[in-house]
């Protein structure tokens, strides 16, 4: 069972009025086939969290260390995180010019998994994920990202979550811009990977509502830059019915 270890992380970014930390000491494990929900206020760094397990160049791990089964992920690029089954969603928020949805998994998956898969079954996979998805067949000939609308950002995802399948996934804010039904679809995209018992789930989210699809097993509070709460899902209940307020300095809710 892989497992991911977030040791005293601290991280900063470079402002014009310099260095400012915000991650500030975060410990956090992660084993395959857990769901870990990070909930937090606006601006509590949850998506500098993601962004540093991404390996995107404008943050700086000042201190800490992140671990899969004991492997520094912070001295990998980008692409040996993917290979080492860790995936990011915001990896290619990006337009890829040219590039079709079909053709990005296959060349995706062919990196991941060390060998190109086997063109009809790869094509039978796609489109059985996609299905699952609801997603429509054309879109696997769309470039990646052009014009995708919020949902279908979201959806592409998911789809490579499935078809990638890590050990361990990070999703910042899955749940934002989705309507009813695309936040149901995708959460059962996220739960049908999750219940497979080999993926371990980083689920980064303001809000709770995502919740009421997707049970996780640990729920922890991020507030300036570390978790400051953990505990079960009823952590989660407790947070919609609370907000923040009790986290944020000065009692202040965002
Ligand atoms: P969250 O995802 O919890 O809303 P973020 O990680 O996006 O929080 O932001 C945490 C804090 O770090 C905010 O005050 C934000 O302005 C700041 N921050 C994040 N990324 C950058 C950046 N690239 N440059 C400057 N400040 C940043
Ligand atoms: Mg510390
Ligand atoms: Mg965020």
């Amino acid at each position: 069972m892989a497992t991911l270890e977030i040791r005293d992380l601290h991280v900063s970014v470079e402002t014009e009025g310099g260095a400012r930390e915000i991650l500030r000491g975060v410990d956090l494990t992660v084993k395959q086939g857990e769901t870990h929900a990070i909930m937090g206020p606006n601006g509590s760094g949850k998506s500098t969290l993601a962004y540093t397990l991404a390996g995107h160049p404008k943050y700086t791990v000042t201190s800490g260390e992140v671990l899969l089964d004991g492997v520094d992920v912070l001295a990998m690029t980008v692409d040996e995180r993917a290979r080492a089954g860790v995936f990011l969603a915001m990896q290619y928020p990006v337009e890829v010019p040219g590039v079709s949805v079909s053709n990005f998994l296959r060349t995706a998956a062919t990196a991941i998994r060390g060998e190109a898969p086997k063109l009809r079954l790869w094509v039978k996979e796609v489109k059985e994920a996609m299905a699952a998805l609801q997603m429509d067949p054309a879109f696997a000939e769309r470039n990646v990202n052009e014009g995708f609308s919020g949902g279908e950002k979201k959806r592409h995802e998911i789809l490579q979550l499935e078809l990638l399948k890590p050990k361990i996934a990070i999703l910042d804010e899955t749940d934002s811009g989705l309507d009813v039904d695309a936040l149901r679809q995708v959460s059962e995209g996220i739960n049908r990977v999750a219940s497979s018992g080999e993926v371990g789930t980083l689920l980064v989210t303001h809000y709770t509502r995502i919740l009421k699809y997707i049970k996780p097993d640990h729920v922890h509070v991020f507030s300036a830059g570390r978790i400051v709460e953990s505990g079960g899902a009823e952590l989660a209940d407790k947070l919609e019915n609370e907000g923040y307020a009790a986290y944020v300095k000065g009692g202040a809710s965002e």
